[in-house]
């Protein structure tokens, strides 16, 4: 059975716009940074498997410095995770030199019969042994609080049912994710997501099309209700998982 503590925090995350497990899985992530700054920077179990995925990958890599800098100014905890990077990356690369390759009689033959198969050849260079680290955990954390939300819909919580109907919805990607993992064990939550979604995504298409035939010239004294405005939102959610306040006018620079 879920914990109840659980339940408290994902029906708190379906107040919330956007995708609530993305969310979830958001916090999941400052939270376990927040740890690693804190207690576990020169920890060799905590580090390993950042140093096996040469580091983070560029979105936790940047939360890593947002948390540092925020917290406590001097980025001492990103110098002496990636220093040891520095270091492991550059011997590595030592050992990837270019050999000359020999020229035995029976590669000549072969290079005769298939050029261009050798030519298309790609060797694996730099492969981290595994995936970042946070990345890792977050799906994990996923997992686990899509467990949650199947186990809790299946048992009937009209509560959370309620708060879930109110939500923006779970994602595309946790949808699947969750229908994959859990569909056979709850299948009656499963049927409650799919028909739940489908319902949301057909109201927003007739809503996506008013909104397109609103905007013609011939139609023009006709009012967008407040529901045709946002339904683009609401499906770039879906797609998405991020809340409608992030899809706004600003193009990110690099
Ligand atoms: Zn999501
Ligand atoms: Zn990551």
């Amino acid at each position: 059975m879920a914990f109840a503590l659980s339940i408290v925090t994902l029906e708190e995350a379906l107040e919330k716009p956007g995708c609530a497990i993305c969310r979830l899985e958001h916090e999941a992530a400052i939270r376990w940074i927040d740890t690693l700054l804190w207690e576990n920077t020169n920890d060799p179990a905590t580090r390993k498997p950042i140093n096996n995925a040469y580091g983070f990958c560029p979105e936790h890599t940047r939360m890593l410095v947002a948390i540092e800098i925020s917290n406590s100014g001097p980025v001492l905890g990103v110098n002496i995770i990636y220093s040891l990077l520095a270091k492991i990356v550059s011997q590595d690369l030592k050992k990837v030199r270019s050999q000359p390759q020999a020229q035995t009689r029976f590669s000549k033959v072969l290079r005769k019969w298939g050029e261009k198969f050798f030519q298309r050849k790609i060797s694996i260079i730099l492969q981290p042994q595994q995936r970042c680290p946070v990345c890792e955990m977050v799906e994990q954390s996923g997992r686990n609080i899509l467990s949650i939300l199947f186990e809790v819909i299946e048992a009937k919580d009209q509560k959370l049912i309620e708060a879930y109907q109110r939500s923006n919805g779970i994602c595309l990607q946790h949808l699947r994710i969750g229908l994959e993992n859990y569909m056979v064990r709850y299948p009656k939550s499963a049927d409650f997501l799919i028909q739940d979604t489908i319902n949301r995504l057909d109201t927003q298409q007739r809503q996506m099309l008013e909104y397109i035939r609103k905007h013609n010239w011939a139609y023009r004294d006709e009012k967008l209700t407040p529901q045709e405005r946002i339904a683009w939102l609401r499906t770039l959610t879906f797609f998405t998982g991020y809340p409608a306040e992030k899809f706004n006018h600003r193009i990110d620079e690099f």
